[in-house]
């Protein structure tokens, strides 16, 4: 059952959304929106103290995730770095910034879309998570791709990839198709900072997103787009 604290802390947000609403600044949150932005917040106030791997230790700030509640593209990214340890908030710093205008490039914004990552917890030095911390924080995941309902999964960079469909190919392999996770079409490209590290894999980034974009277009109906 909620507990008063928590029922009151979600009464309070929701009273600051809906004044938000009602100064017309937040436009992209409907009532239905709004209920299910509070259903997902009940979720992270539930598991923000988790301490279910070793992560949970050295972290500054829990990283939940992002968005638009009823986004219809989610991005998956592998685990907070230094910048988003420090906020809590996940693609920020020069990668989050780059992110912004990949997705720009393909007519995305940032608010119309949801961004987590595979480990809401930051590991020591940027190391690659270890699969015993994906297999505990996992279900994290997965319970927010259950109730965001995307139509659509891009995973960014290797490790997203490889753990959210249980791969093992290179990110070069797994690139080359397209995936189902339950019902949710998933593709697969460069982690921005990849293409901070190395200029080669902005094309084929480019590439990826617009194939990305005109699949959106067509399973919504929406007229075809030139891109630059
Ligand atoms: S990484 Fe996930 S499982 Fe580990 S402590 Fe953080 S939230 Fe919990």
């Amino acid at each position: 059952m909620e507990s008063p604290q928590t029922s009151g802390t979600i009464n309070l947000r929701r009273l600051y959304i809906k004044q938000l609403l009602d100064a017309g600044e937040k436009e992209i949150y409907s009532e239905e929106t709004l209920d299910l932005f509070l259903t997902l917040e009940q979720f992270r106030e539930k598991i923000e103290n988790c301490q279910q791997c070793p992560l949970g230790k050295v972290r500054t700030k829990f990283v939940f995730g992002c968005g638009n509640p009823h986004a219809k593209l989610m991005l998956i990214g592998e685990a907070p770095g230094r910048d988003e340890d420090l906020q809590g908030i996940p693609f920020v710093g020069r990668a989050g910034h780059l992110l912004d205008k990949i997705l720009k490039s393909v007519n995305f914004t940032r608010e119309e879309v949801y961004i987590a990552n595979i480990l809401k917890c930051r590991p020591p030095e940027n190391r690659d998570p270890e699969p015993e911390e994906v297999q505990q924080c996992f279900p994290y995941l997965s319970k927010q791709i259950e109730m965001i309902k995307p139509q659509i999964i891009c995973c960014l960079g290797r490790i997203a990839a490889q753990f959210l469909l249980g791969a093992k190919s290179t990110l070069g392999r797994l690139r080359e198709n397209d995936y189902q996770y339950d019902d949710v079409r998933v593709f697969v490209t460069y982690h921005p900072a990849a293409l901070l590290r190395s200029e080669q894999y902005k094309r084929p980034t480019w590439e990826d997103m617009k194939r990305l974009r005109r699949y959106y277009l067509k399973i919504n109906n929406l007229p075809e787009e030139k891109f630059g």
